[in-house]
């Protein structure tokens, strides 16, 4: 299918091929008709899949002109600042050639350049749900005319805790209108709201969480918690990925992987949610243009970034929900263009990559050869703080459970010998000089293992066997 098949006008198609895109993708080929048609829609798709095309593309062929620019005629919900700016960009590139404004509000940021963007008149608004309202209330948004709702990541909204500023945003709304609801899952709640707002929607869906993850060639590397630096170094500086999206569990993680590589003199940033809206656009830009390699970000924040030719992903930690890891990686390979997926997994996250596994429904190959392996064992990785990276050779592993194991075998062996009277007695003058002691790595042993034969350690009924019991 090409886009003049979905009857485009024009100016549309001019638009597309100047972008570069040659043909829909499935969520495009299939959303575009019934949306030009005037159709509700449920879109189950995720971002990655091309699904803000499929809905701005003919949303701006159904509004066409409007001279005026009032009142509002298509609202665009979406739950973050980046996923916001990257909608409202995309409506701006697929409507260059079409006599219509779009504008993008959203909090952390003063509301006075938003107000009078509004002031101006706008065809298209696209939003985030607090701002909105607060606007709404102010007097600023009037949604009366409104002909086209556009609800973009409802699961997200529903995990962000914004479902109530959605259902504010839905009364304020006329009941006559077109409404497309986007959802990269379908919780019950999303599935109820979905009843609720749309009429007779047709329901489009797209594989993206399998199709997308097997676009991406994913690796592994198992490397304790220490080395995780040297690793991440040594990795960007033997691969030569123009731009790399470096994900971590935290915030202050983020921070603190962009200023090590910084002074490692690989140009990074971080991108999260303490950061001010200026800094995160900052970052966001510097990454997009090519000014910084890296941008080290946490999950929030790191929802809507749309980075063309994203070649690598790197998970520095892995996410303990495995949906995650999926979001995660499908920041790269988008549109079906090659990406690779990297994760570094220590001892601890061992059990998030099973979970990950079991989702994906295949193993991600695990990188062997690599100068950090893991050799650190859970009783250090959970006892004792991991060892300081210095240096460039891998760290030793302390005493571990797997030192520690063989010991006791041997011990027993010994003891054995001992026992069949094969014993030999112990130099004379040590304390041990008497045939009917066992050897002292024998004693030791037998100190610590509860179950050699014939030693009573606890009686059934909760006594010790050194303990006096009650007459
Ligand atoms: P989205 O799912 O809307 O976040 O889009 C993901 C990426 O796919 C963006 O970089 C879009 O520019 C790109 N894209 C969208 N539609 C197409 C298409 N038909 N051909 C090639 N790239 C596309």
């Amino acid at each position: 299918m090409t886009f003049q098949d979905l009857h485009l006008q024009p100016a549309l198609l001019r638009a597309v091929g100047a972008i570069g895109y040659t043909q829909p993708t499935p969520i495009q080929a299939a959303a575009i008709g019934p949306i030009l048609r005037g159709k509700d829609l449920i879109g189950c798709a995720q971002t990655g899949t091309g699904k803000t095309a499929a809905f701005a593309i003919p949303i701006l062929q159904r509004l066409r002109t409007n001279p005026k620019h009032f009142p509002i005629r298509a609202l665009v919900l979406t739950p973050t600042r980046e996923l916001a700016l990257q909608i409202q960009e995309n409506f701006t590139q697929y409507g260059q050639f079409l006599p219509l404004r779009s504008t993008v509000i959203f909090g952390g940021v003063g509301q006075g350049p938003q107000v009078q963007a509004l002031a101006q008149g706008v065809d298209i608004l696209v939003a985030t749900p607090g701002r909105l309202n607060d606007l709404c209330n102010q007097g600023h948004i009037d949604l009366s005319g409104l002909e086209i709702f556009v609800l973009d990541e409802a699961d997200r909204m529903l995990d962000m805790g914004f479902i109530h500023d959605v259902r504010k945003v839905i009364a304020r709304l006329p009941q006559k209108r077109q409404t497309l609801l986007f959802s990269a899952t379908m919780p019950k709640e999303i599935a109820e709201l979905a009843k609720s707002i749309l009429r007779n929607p047709i329901r489009v869906e797209v594989t993206p969480q399998s199709s997308t993850v097997e676009a991406i060639r994913q690796q592994v590397y198992k490397v304790d918690k220490g080395n995780k630096k040297l690793l991440l170094t040594h990795l960007l500086r033997t691969r030569n990925d123009p731009s790399v999206l470096v994900f971590t569990n935290t915030k202050h993680g983020a921070n603190r992987v962009a200023e090590m590589l910084t002074k490692s003199g690989i140009p990074a940033m971080a991108i999260h949610g303490n950061k001010s809206q200026s800094a995160r656009v900052t970052a966001l830009e510097n990454f997009k243009s090519g000014a910084i390699r890296v941008l080290v970000a946490t999950d929030i924040a790191a929802r809507g970034i749309d980075v063309n030719d994203l070649a690598c992903v790197i998970n520095y930690e892995l996410p303990n929900v495995p949906e995650t890891y999926v979001h995660r990686i499908g920041r790269t390979g988008r549109a079906g263009r090659s990406g690779i997926a990297i994760s570094f997994c220590n001892y601890d996250e061992l059990a998030y990559l099973r979970d990950i596994e079991r989702l994906i429904g295949k193993a991600v190959p695990v990188v062997e050869e690599h100068p950090w392996p893991m050799e650190i064992s859970k009783t250090q990785a959970t006892k004792t703080p991991p060892p300081k990276a210095s240096g460039t050779k891998p760290q030793a592993p302390k005493i571990s459970e797997r030192q520690v194991t063989p010991v006791l075998p041997a011990a027993k062996a010994e003891l054995a010998v001992f026992l069949a009277g094969t014993g030999k007695p112990n130099p004379v003058g040590t304390k041990e000089n008497t045939a009917s002691q066992p050897p002292k790595t024998v004693r030791r042993a037998l100190r610590s293992d509860p179950w050699v034969p014939g030693r009573v350690v606890a009686f059934a009924d909760g006594r010790h066997r050194n303990r006096k019991t009650p007459k």
